[in-house]
């Protein structure tokens, strides 16, 4: 700890989840470092954080060396949404491996604790559920996929090497679908996409028949869990998923955003991107354990209304 504060570094910190981690460490009485190249992010996002004593902001690309001086790491840069990480896949490899490289690179350094933020996603389409941690996964290495799901497994492989070579004190979470504020509107990820196509009147579209299935996650409650997975002893390393196990279909969430913003939206039905999985929920049996009784308190009814609300808001700001 340099001085008496703990320094925290978020990579990502402009972005959906990494805006709300920044938030909830300055409520300590921790001075954050938020890194981003704002690829997905913004600066919408941490705008009312930019005045924070406690905060600073730099542009930059993880995927180049950084040299800075930090207590932890919350490795959270890379494009999470299926458009985004497609749109530049080669790029989005580099984020997650030469990303991963340099934030371990650097906690050698500087000795600073460092957690990843991994995914549900390196379970492929999984083939056992719910899914474990000790589940290898079901992923296609050369499907459009890849880019994402197999940079984010290489990047734990990363994680996991440091810890056995350099002894780094690592923590990987297994992040499942998370959703909340700060969304971005046109990322297409389902919530995000629905919300809006509801506010809007526009057709809501069901990719498939809708029976796949997903299980959402609050924001807070997410970042609570990681705050709790970076304070565990050293012998805690993960992978831990971290998640909400309530399952729901794609077509459950359709109709009740519909009832919950009043829309007179239709359902539209759209192909099934390939590789899409069929089902996923996650096994939190270990999170619960290892972070003291940790659960998602937040139903779905209630995160979604508290979406639905920055979305409408953030859509009148535009008028
Ligand atoms: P996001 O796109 O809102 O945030 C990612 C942030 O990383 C953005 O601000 C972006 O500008 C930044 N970034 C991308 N490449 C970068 C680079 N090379 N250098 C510096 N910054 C870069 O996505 P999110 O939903 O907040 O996801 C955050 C992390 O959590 C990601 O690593 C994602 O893989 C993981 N995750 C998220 C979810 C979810 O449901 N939201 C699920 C599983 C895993
Ligand atoms: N690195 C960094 N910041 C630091 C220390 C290292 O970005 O404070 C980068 C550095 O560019 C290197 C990578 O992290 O490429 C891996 O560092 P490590 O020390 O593990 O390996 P080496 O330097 O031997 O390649
Ligand atoms: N989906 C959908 N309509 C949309 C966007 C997504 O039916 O407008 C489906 C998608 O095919 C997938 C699920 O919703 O089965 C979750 O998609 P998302 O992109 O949010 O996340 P991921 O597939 O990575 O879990």
């Amino acid at each position: 700890m340099r001085g008496d504060r703990k320094r925290v570094l978020v990579t990502g910190g402009a972005g959906f989840l990494g805006s709300h981690l920044c938030e909830r460490l300055l409520e300590d009485d921790t001075e954050v470092l938020c890194v981003d190249n704002f690829y997905t992010g913004t600066r919408e996002n941490i705008e009312h954080l930019l005045r924070h004593p406690r905060f600073e902001l730099l542009r930059h690309d993880i995927t180049f060396p950084l040299y800075v001086e930090v207590d932890e790491i919350y490795n959270l840069a890379c494009p999470a949404s299926p458009v985004h990480y497609q749109f530049d896949p080669v790029q989005t490899t580099k984020t997650s491996v030469h990303g991963a490289i340099n934030m371990l690179g650097l906690a050698k350094r500087v000795k600073a604790r460092i957690l990843q933020a991994s995914t549900s996603e390196v379970y492929g389409d999984p083939q056992v559920h719910p899914q474990q941690e000790s589940y290898c996964g079901h992923a296609n290495p050369i499907g459009v996929r890849a880019c994402y799901d197999e940079g984010k497994r290489c990047a734990e492989t990363l994680f996991m090497d440091y810890r056995r070579q350099h002894g780094l004190a690592i923590k990987i979470a297994r992040i499942f679908n998370t959703y909340g504020p700060r969304m971005h509107p046109n990322d297409g990820r389902v919530v995000s996409n629905f919300v809006m196509q509801a506010l809007r009147g526009e057709p809501i579209t069901i990719y498939g028949d809708g029976s796949q299935t997903r299980s959402f996650c609050y924001v807070d409650d997410l970042v609570e869990a990681l705050l709790r997975l970076m304070a565990t002893d050293d012998a805690t390393t993960g992978p831990m998923n971290l998640g909400n196990p309530r399952e729901f279909t794609i077509l459950q969430l359709a109709e009740m955003v519909i009832e919950q913003t009043g829309s007179k939206s239709k359902i539209e039905r759209r192909p099934l991107p390939s590789d899409d999985p069929r089902q996923r929920r996650p096994d939190i049996g270990y999170a619960r354990k290892t972070l003291g009784g940790w659960e998602p308190l937040t139903p779905l009814e209630m995160g979604l209304r508290k979406t639905i609300a920055y979305f409408r808001d953030r859509s009148l700001r535009a008028v």
